[in-house]
C-alpha cells in the first residue's frame, strides 16, 4: 500500500481506506488530465507502484470508469509500450433541472460537463401536495437518461428552483404557491431517483457556472443579476456564501435612501422594486405608451431619451447597492447580467460598470474587474454543483459548495 505523491494528508493520519481512496483519485486525475496513458506512465505521474497502479485500474475499469483503447508504441529512446487507458466521462451522467415559467428543464452531462440531453416540457399544474411536482422532476429525468441508453448511471442532480432556496439544508424556503414552505426538496428528489440532489438558487448557479469557466476567479467574485428580481451571490475564498438561512445575496431588497415604490416583499423603497425586469418594462410603458420589448437591449434600441435616462437612473440604484457589496466583500470580480432580460443590454452594462467602480470605496475599486454574463451559465452552473456530489475521486477539480 503506498501513497501517491499528491496525497493530501500525511501518511500516518490516513486510514487504509483513505489510502486506496487518495489512489484512487490519483490514478483518476492523472487520466482525466493527461488523456491516454500506460500503466508504466501512471506509475511514473502518480508516485504509485505498480501492483497498486494495476489494481487500481482493475477496480476502476470493473466501474466502467477506464476503458483499454490503442497501444502506446516503443520511443526511440526506449520507452515501454503498451495499452493505453482512458477516462470515460460518460461513464457516469449528471442532471441539471430547472423549474422555470411552469416549465421543466431537463439537461443530462457528462463528468467534464459537456452536455449531452435536454428536454423541455410543461411542469405538472400546481397541485396541492407538493411532492407531485417533486415527482414529476424524478419522471422527466429518468425519461431523458432513457433514451439515451449508451451513457452510464444517473450519479448526482442539481435542482434549480423559483423563490429562495437553503442550500445547506436542501429545502425549498420560500415558495409562493399557498400552503407550502420550507419543503426537503432535495431529500424527496433524492429518495426518489437514489442519487445525491443538491437544490441551489438561480442566481448561485449562474455564478458557479461563470466560474466553471473561469475558475481562476473563483476565489473572489460576485454576481449582480437582474430578472423578475434582483440578487446576487458571492464566493470568498473559493466557496459560495450561503449564510445561516441560505439568503445571502439578497441585493434586492436592500433599501435605497429616497425611494418609496412598494416591493413584493411588502417593504418600501427596495432595490428590486426599481430595479427589476418588470419594473423597468412597467416604466417602459408608462414613458412611451407602447408595449416594452422583452429585454434590456430591445429597449435601449427604442433609442427615446426618456427611456434612456430612466434606464441609466436604475443603473445607476443598483451600482450604489453592489457598490455597498463591494466594500463588504471585496471580490476581485463583479459580474452582471446572467438572464435572458439582460443578455446583451450593454449600454446598461456600461452605466452600472462605471457608476459602481466610481461608488465603490477607492481601495476595492481599484482594480475591480466588472463583466457582463450571459444566461448560459444558470445550468452550467447547476451541472458544475451536481458534479460535486459526486463520489470525491470523480469530483471536478473547481470545488466552490461541496
Ligand atoms: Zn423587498
Amino acid at each position: 500500500m503506498d501513497v501517491p505523491a499528491a496525497a493530501p494528508r500525511p501518511a500516518e493520519r490516513m486510514s487504509t481506506a483513505d489510502i486506496r481512496e487518495a489512489n484512487v483519485a490519483a490514478v483518476c486525475g492523472a487520466l482525466r488530465d493527461h488523456g491516454g496513458l500506460t500503466r508504466a506512465q501512471l506509475g511514473r505521474l502518480t508516485g504509485l507502484t505498480r501492483p497498486t497502479v494495476m489494481a487500481v485500474v482493475r477496480q476502476l475499469a470493473a466501474e466502467g470508469l477506464v476503458v483499454e483503447e490503442g497501444q502506446l508504441k516503443a520511443a526511440a529512446g526506449g520507452g515501454r509500450p503498451g495499452t493505453l487507458l482512458h477516462f470515460r466521462p460518460r461513464a457516469r451522467v449528471v442532471s441539471a433541472v430547472r423549474l422555470r415559467s411552469a416549465r421543466v428543464e431537463v439537461t443530462l452531462a457528462d463528468m467534464a460537463g459537456n452536455v449531452l440531453a435536454h428536454s423541455l416540457a410543461p411542469a405538472a399544474p400546481e397541485p396541492g401536495d407538493w411532492r407531485e411536482l417533486v415527482a414529476s422532476f424524478a419522471e422527466r429525468v429518468t425519461a431523458l437518461r432513457d433514451t439515451h441508453p449508451d451513457l452510464g448511471p444517473l450519479a448526482a442532480v442539481a435542482l434549480t428552483l423559483p423563490g429562495s432556496i437553503d442550500r445547506a439544508r436542501g429545502r425549498w424556503t420560500v415558495v409562493r404557491s399557498e400552503g407550502w414552505s420550507d419543503l426537503p426538496a432535495a431529500d424527496e428528489l433524492a429518495g426518489m431517483l437514489g442519487v445525491p440532489v443538491a437544490v441551489v438558487n438561480v442566481v448561485a448557479a449562474t455564478l458557479i457556472g461563470r466560474l466553471a469557466q473561469e475558475p481562476a476567479a473563483a476565489d473572489s467574485a460576485a454576481l449582480v443579476y437582474v430578472g423578475h428580481g434582483v440578487g446576487s451571490a458571492a464566493t470568498v475564498g473559493g466557496r459560495l456564501i450561503d449564510g445561516a438561512t441560505g439568503s445571502a445575496g439578497e441585493l434586492g431588497h436592500c433599501v435605497l435612501p429616497g425611494v418609496d415604490a412598494l416591493c413584493r416583499c411588502g417593504r418600501r423603497g427596495c432595490v428590486e422594486s426599481v430595479a427589476s425586469a418588470p419594473h423597468l418594462r412597467a416604466e417602459f410603458e408608462r414613458i412611451t405608451g407602447r408595449p416594452a420589448p422583452p429585454t434590456l437591449a430591445g429597449m435601449e434600441a427604442c433609442g427615446d431619451a426618456a427611456v434612456l435616462g430612466m434606464l441609466d437612473l436604475a443603473a445607476h440604484r443598483l451600482a450604489l447597492a453592489a457598490s455597498w457589496q463591494v466594500n463588504v466583500v471585496n471580490p476581485a470580480v463583479v459580474y452582471f447580467g446572467g438572464n435572458v432580460f439582460t443578455d446583451g443590454g450593454t449600454r446598461f452594462f456600461e452605466r452600472f460598470a462605471e457608476e459602481l467602480r466610481a461608488l465603490a470605496y477607492r481601495p476595492n475599486a481599484a482594480g475591480l474587474a466588472v463583466r457582463p454574463l450571459s444566461s448560459e451559465a444558470t445550468v452550467r452552473g447547476a451541472i458544475q454543483v451536481a458534479s460535486e456530489l459526486l463520489p470525491s475521486f470523480l469530483r471536478p477539480a473547481l470545488r466552490v459548495v461541496c
